[in-house]
C-alpha cells in the first residue's frame, strides 16, 4: 500500500482543511503521511490571530482542527519558517507534494498622500495586535482622539470598527490580547466611521455580521437611510436580485431604521466616499474624501469633497501574499493555475485565490486541490521528510508541545473568566511547549 508524504506549509484553516481532504481520500490502496509546517509556535492561523475576539462561535472550528491533528499520519511541525529554516526546494525533494497554505498577511495600500503618517495603520497590523500575534505586540495604536476612520466596506473593516466602538468591558470575557484590552480601556475614541467607496449594494459585508450590529448594547450604529433608500431604488431596477444582496440591504435598512439610544459610543457606516488624502502634521488629524455617485450602475466621482477630523485611520481594504523561498507572486497571491504552482508544489486558501471567502470556503477549495494533487501523484518518494532538513537543536513545537501551550492558555483563561489568555511572547510560548 503506497504512503505518500505530504507537506502542508501553514497551519491555518486552509492548511487543516487540506489535511482533512487527504485524510478523507485515504483507502486501502492509498495512504498519506501529513507534515504540517508552521512559522509560528502556535497553529490555527487566522482562527487564532484574525477572527474577532467577540466572535467566539467562529473560533469553535478549532475543535475540528484538533480532530484532524489527532488522525493517524498527521504531524505538526510549528516554529519552522519556510525560506529560513527550510527551503522550498528541500521540501519539494523530500515530499511527494508540498501545499502552500501560507495565506495573505500584508495589508493592501491605499496609495494616497499621508498614508505613511503616524496612526495610519493597516488592519493587517491592527487585527493581529488585538489578537495577540507575537509579531505585532509592539504596534503603536494611539487612541487619544475622539474619532477613528476605518476604510473599506468588508467584514474586516466591520470587525476593526466594532472593536474600536464597543465598550471595552464587553471584551473582558474574551481572548482579546491583554495589552490591547488595557489600551482599549484607556481609549478616548467614541465615534468610529466606516467609509466604503461604493454604494450599499456593492458592500462586501455579509448579512450575519451586519445583523449583529443592532445588538450592540453600548454603541449606537448609524447608516444614512437616504443612502439605503437610493440603493433600494437602484436594485429595484435590476432583473434579478441575488439573495445575499437582498439580505445585506435588509440588514442595512434595519440598522438605518433602528431607534438610537443616544449612547456616547457611535459607529457609522458611510458609503460612496473615496479617501483621497490623509492630513496631519506629525500624525493623522483628518481624512479627505471625494464623494461618489452611482449612475447607470457605475460608481463615478463627483466634484464634491468632504473631510472627517480623526486621530486614527485603519485601512481594511484587503490583503496580499508575500513571496517566501522564491515563490512567484502575481496579483497579490501565489502564482498558480487551479492550485498548481510548479512541479509538485500547490497552493490553497488565500495564497491560492486571494483574500476572499470565509473560513468554510476553504473546505471545498482545499478538497478540489487535493483531488488535483492525487491525480498528479507518481511513485512515492523514499525520503525522510522534514526531520532530515532541520539544523540539530532546532526547537520544534509538535502536537504534544502545542497541546501543552493550549492547556496552559486555557487554564489561565479559566482563572480570568475567559476562554483563554493568549501568550504573546515567542520564547515563553516555546518554553510552555517544553514544560
Ligand atoms: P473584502 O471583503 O474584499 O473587502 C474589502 C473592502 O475594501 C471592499 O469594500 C473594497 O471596496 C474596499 N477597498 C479595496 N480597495 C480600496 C481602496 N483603494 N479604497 C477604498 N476601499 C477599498 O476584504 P476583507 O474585509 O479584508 O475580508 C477578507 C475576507 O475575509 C472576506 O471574504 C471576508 O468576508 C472574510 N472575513 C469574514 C469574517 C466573518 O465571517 N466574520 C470576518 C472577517 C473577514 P470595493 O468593493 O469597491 O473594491
Amino acid at each position: 500500500m503506497p504512503t505518500y508524504k505530504i507537506a502542508i506549509v501553514g497551519a491555518g484553516p486552509a492548511g487543516y482543511f487540506t489535511a482533512q481532504a487527504f485524510q478523507k481520500a485515504q483507502n486501502e490502496e492509498l495512504t498519506f503521511s501529513i507534515d504540517m509546517i508552521e512559522r509560528l509556535p502556535t497553529p490555527w492561523g487566522l482562527v487564532r490571530s484574525g477572527v474577532a475576539p467577540d466572535h467566539p462561535k467562529i473560533k469553535t472550528v478549532s475543535k475540528v482542527f484538533e480532530k484532524i491533528a489527532k488522525e493517524r499520519g498527521f504531524r505538526l511541525f510549528a516554529n519552522i519558517e519556510l525560506g529560513k529554516d527550510v527551503s522550498l526546494k528541500d521540501l519539494r525533494d523530500q515530499y511527494d507534494a508540498v501545499v502552500l497554505a501560507t495565506g495573505a498577511s500584508v495589508g493592501r495600500k491605499l496609495g494616497i498622500a499621508g498614508e505613511e503618517l503616524k496612526n495610519s495603520l493597516s488592519a493587517a497590523e491592527f487585527v493581529p495586535w488585538y489578537n495577540a500575534h507575537p509579531n505585532y505586540v509592539d504596534v503603536e495604536v494611539d487612541m487619544s482622539a475622539q474619532t477613528a476612520v476605518v476604510i473599506g466596506a468588508g467584514n474586516v473593516a466591520m470587525d476593526v470598527a466594532r472593536i474600536l466602538a464597543i465598550d471595552p468591558t464587553e471584551l473582558d470575557p474574551t481572548d482579546v490580547a491583554d495589552h490591547a484590552l488595557v489600551k482599549l480601556k484607556q481609549s478616548n475614541i467614541r465615534t468610529v466611521i466606516i467609509c466604503g467607496r461604493r454604494g450599499p449594494e456593492h458592500a462586501a459585508f455579509t448579512a450575519p455580521e451586519l445583523r449583529d450590529l443592532p445588538k450592540l448594547e453600548n454603541t449606537d450604529v448609524f447608516i444614512d437611510s437616504n443612502q439605503i433608500q437610493a440603493a433600494i431604488e437602484r436594485i429595484d431596477g435590476l432583473e434579478e436580485i441575488e439573495k445575499d444582496l437582498k439580505n445585506n440591504i435588509e440588514a442595512m435598512k434595519a440598522i438605518a431604521d433602528q431607534a438610537k439610544k443616544g449612547l456616547a459610543r457611535k459607529l457609522e457606516i458611510k458609503f460612496l466616499s473615496t479617501p483621497i488624502e490623509i492630513k496631519g502634521k506629525d500624525k493623522v488629524e483628518e481624512v479627505v474624501f471625494k464623494k461618489n455617485k452611482v449612475e447607470n450602475g457605475k460608481v463615478i466621482p463627483t466634484d464634491e469633497t468632504f473631510s472627517i477630523k480623526a486621530g486614527l485611520v485603519i485601512s481594511a481594504i484587503g490583503y496580499e501574499s508575500t513571496s517566501c523561498s522564491g515563490v512567484n507572486i502575481e496579483s497579490g497571491r501565489v502564482k498558480n493555475i487551479a492550485g498548481h504552482v510548479e512541479h509538485n508544489v500547490y497552493a490553497v486558501g488565500w495564497a491560492k485565490r486571494g483574500p476572499t471567502g470565509v473560513i468554510g470556503t476553504n473546505k471545498s477549495d482545499s478538497s478540489d486541490v487535493v483531488d488535483l494533487i492525487i491525480g498528479n501523484l507518481k511513485e512515492p518518494k523514499d525520503s525522510e521528510g522534514i526531520t532530515s532538513l532541520l539544523k540539530s537543536g532546532h526547537e520544534v513545537i509538535d502536537q504534544t508541545a502545542w497541546e501543552k501551550i493550549n492547556a496552559s492558555e486555557v487554564i489561565s483563561g479559566e482563572i480570568a473568566g475567559k476562554p483563554r489568555v493568549k501568550e504573546v511572547d515567542w520564547k515563553r510560548l516555546i518554553s510552555l511547549g517544553r514544560s
